[in-house]
């Protein structure tokens, strides 16, 4: 449940930054002949958000759910972080 949740804040907020990119790279053409430092600065710093983001849900969404409780718990756990039952797979 509570990755679920993570899974859906995460892409909002990969939508979001991609939409964002996608404004700043259209602020940043305008500007293509003043293109500033900054500009890159911030262009790098999307990017980088989007990545780490892309990380993360990579990583969540690999998570196993326990059939008992439906504890999300990381791909290597043999049992559930919640309530102890056997999750191997
Ligand atoms: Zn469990």
């Amino acid at each position: 449940m509570k990755s679920e949740i993570e899974i859906l804040n995460l892409e909002e907020n990969l939508n979001k930054l991609e939409i964002d990119l996608e404004n700043q790279y259209i602020e940043s053409g305008k500007k293509i002949l003043e293109l500033s430092i900054n500009e890159q600065q911030k262009i790098d710093s999307l990017i980088n958000e989007i990545i780490e983001i892309k990380k993360r849900l990579i990583k969540v969404k690999k998570e196993k759910q326990c059939p008992s409780c439906m504890t999300y718990n990381t791909s290597d756990s043999n049992y559930c972080k919640f309530c102890g039952k056997s999750i191997k797979s």
